[in-house]
């Protein structure tokens, strides 16, 4: 069967972004622009624009559409900042980060995982992105500080080296909770200290690490 990829992402924003409250121009150009499909296996490439998570090995999921276009929104990227993002799993999120900012930083713990995201973005060519395998919760000093930062797993508290790697003026996203439901908190880094907010619920796989959950 053949699929009319682009026509599934347009409608995709259409039905499942737009009516969410999902406005950023170039949030929404992004989505539909980065070919998910080819983020997940090829028995999956007819759901990638489905309103759900999919499973991408390792026990780990690619994140709903939706939930991908709010944490990316909530950073308000314009083009010129220096992202990290904790847990590349597909690199789908990242590819989306890597069309709204300068660099994006991506960290992910299990080398699978990295190994396939890394090929992926090279067959798609981007180049504005640096990949590592390691614990992200204790995020990446040697390049810090970052205008945002964004976690794509669910971490019991914000990790502090995350906040401490915040440039003043910068947003961190991270899923808080505990395992089976967490809250997406917006950490804003402001020349007082921090500002924090919430933008409503989730689940996501756990963040496993020193400031994480245990293995
Ligand atoms: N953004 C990804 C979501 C992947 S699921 C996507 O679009 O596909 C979350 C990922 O976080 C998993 O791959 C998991 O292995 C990874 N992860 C969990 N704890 C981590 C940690 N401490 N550091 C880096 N990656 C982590």
């Amino acid at each position: 069967m053949t699929h009319n990829f682009q026509k599934a992402r347009d409608r995709m924003v259409e039905t499942q972004l737009i009516p969410r409250g999902i406005h950023d121009p170039r949030v929404l150009a992004a989505m539909r622009k980065v070919p998910r499909h080819l983020f997940v296996s090829e028995a999956l490439q007819s759901q990638a624009y489905a309103d759900h998570p999919l499973p991408i090995g390792d026990k780990q999921t690619i994140s709903q559409p939706y939930i991908v276009a709010l944490m990316t929104e909530a950073l308000q990227l314009q083009g010129t900042e220096k992202v990290l993002e904790i847990g590349t799993g597909s690199g789908y999120q990242t590819a989306v980060l890597a069309e709204l900012a300068d660099t994006v930083f991506s960290i992910e713990r299990l080398p699978s995982l990295l190994h396939r995201a890394r090929k992926t973005m090279e067959q798609l060519g981007y180049r504005n992105v640096v990949l590592r395998v390691g614990d992200g919760t204790v995020g990446w000093p040697e390049e810090a500080p970052f205008d945002a930062i964004l976690v794509s797993a669910g971490a019991p508290q914000v990790p502090q080296p995350l906040v401490d790697q915040l440039a003043v003026g910068g947003r961190l996203i991270v899923p808080v909770g505990d395992r089976l439901s967490q809250e997406l908190v917006l950490v804003e880094r402001v020349p007082e200290g921090v500002r924090k907010s919430h933008l409503g619920g989730c689940r996501f796989v756990d963040l496993v690490g020193k400031w994480g959950w245990e293995e």
